[in-house]
């Protein structure tokens, strides 16, 4: 049993502490009565901009919404402006890590090597970490899908050991699903979702590792196409981006069935 995971990355969004606010108390009431319901529900994950991050722990008090980071410096401490550490995360409350998005590799030119590295300042701190990783739609088109993401896995997990695997989801984000509304076909997605988990008994045989890793689909989730992707095996959740600004569409995508 792998329990579903819904996360939301807010991105650079929203403007003003005064939005994330509306935002945040709506989620929260949302939460509060999902998690009264009886109801089965998932584990939820938001990673809000930095700054906002006291403010979401604050108000999503008292529900089981966790709060992560959506990327880390390189560095601990020291002089490096404008940057933040893991060590800082950890100690506001975070007990989660993004990493490798595709936004950060492809506008902060941002490689394996470093998201390696993230990955394991990550851990070592104590965080949980979700490793983004996705082809484009260039690689898509010439069937590199599972190419590109067996050596994405592979460069993000280098050195992480099968009990560490215990604290690392990955999400599948196709760069060509992400902000497009085009939501990769369920089908497709399980394809791919599959075969990285084929990736993962490569890496670790005969530990459980490759069954028991959450492998969540992300890019255009809404609560329009929630249900159908959650349906297939191996996807166990998703890292949604837009529907996650909206505290309604992001309860209904928690709520999915
Ligand atoms: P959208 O849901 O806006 O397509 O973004 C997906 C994403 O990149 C989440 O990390």
């Amino acid at each position: 049993y792998r329990r579903p995971v819904v996360s939301g990355n807010w991105k650079l969004n929203p403007m003003t502490s005064g939005e994330a606010k509306e935002t945040l108390k709506l989620l929260a009431a949302n939460q509060r009565a999902l998690e009264e319901s009886g109801k089965d529900i998932p584990e939820v994950i938001l990673f809000p901009p930095y700054p906002f991050i006291p403010l979401a722990s604050e108000l999503l008090e008292g529900t089981t919404v966790a709060i992560g980071g959506q990327d880390c410096s390189l560095h601990d401490k020291g002089a490096f402006t404008g940057e933040v550490s893991v060590s800082q995360l950890a100690s506001l409350g975070c007990n989660h890590l993004l990493v490798g998005h595709s936004e950060r590799r492809t506008l902060f030119d941002e490689t394996d090597v470093e998201v390696n590295k993230k990955v394991h300042l990550g851990l070592n701190a104590g965080l949980r970490v979700m490793i983004c990783i996705g082809e484009t739609e260039d690689e898509f088109n010439v069937n590199l899908a599972d190419a590109v993401n067996e050596i994405q896995v592979k460069k993000a997990l280098a050195g992480v050991t099968a009990a560490q695997m215990e604290d690392i989801t990955i999400a599948y984000e196709p760069v060509w699903a992400i902000g497009t509304g085009k939501v990769c076909d369920a089908p497709t997605a399980q394809e791919v979702h599959s075969a990285v988990r084929r990736v993962l008994d490569e890496l670790y045989p005969n530990t459980g590792v490759a069954g028991r890793t959450r492998i969540l689909y992300g890019g255009s989730v809404t609560p329009e196409s929630i249900d159908v992707i959650m349906r297939e095996p191996d996807v166990d959740g998703v890292l949604v981006g837009g529907a996650s600004l909206m505290a309604d569409k992001f309860s209904r995508i928690i709520d999915f069935s």
